[in-house]
């Protein structure tokens, strides 16, 4: 039996259209981290584009770049997370999606690590328990 689902039957424009929406959304995760880290007194910029990755809080001074990590798109690898599940359709499109995000993230962490820079990544499903997230970034900026 064929399963057909609404996912194989997008055009390659309305595919990536989907995809900007789904991408858009990922940007949440992101506020929120920067409001908390706001919050906590730490001052950050953002995304900048010399840094490999532009991560998206960056203190300059400090050698310090946070990714926020959207669970999906990156790939968490974490068993407890339910936020990373592969989509049922379409499964080589998006593995090799996939597979390059996560490539693409391990080689800006290690370009940023050999720079002497330390590196956070902060993943979607992290903002669930916000007083663990804060002594994670405390002990981070310290
Ligand atoms: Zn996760």
């Amino acid at each position: 039996m064929i399963e057909t689902c609404e996912m194989d039957i997008l055009t390659q424009q309305e595919r990536s259209e989907r995809m900007r929406l789904i991408t858009a959304k990922n940007t949440k995760p992101e506020l929120a981290v920067r409001r908390l880290v706001h919050k906590m007194g730490y001052r950050y910029r953002l995304h900048r584009k010399e840094f490999p990755g532009k991560p998206d809080l960056v203190f300059v001074k400090k050698k310090k770049a946070i990714f926020v990590h959207g669970c999906f798109w990156h790939q968490h690898s974490n068993r407890s997370c339910h936020l990373a599940r592969m989509p049922k359709s379409n499964l080589d499109y998006w593995q090799d999606k996939f597979k390059r995000n996560v490539l693409n993230d391990k080689r800006n962490i290690k370009r940023l690590k050999q720079m002497g820079w330390s590196v956070l990544v902060i993943w979607q499903c992290n903002l669930k328990d916000e007083t663990r997230l804060r002594f994670t970034i405390k002990n981070f900026m310290k």
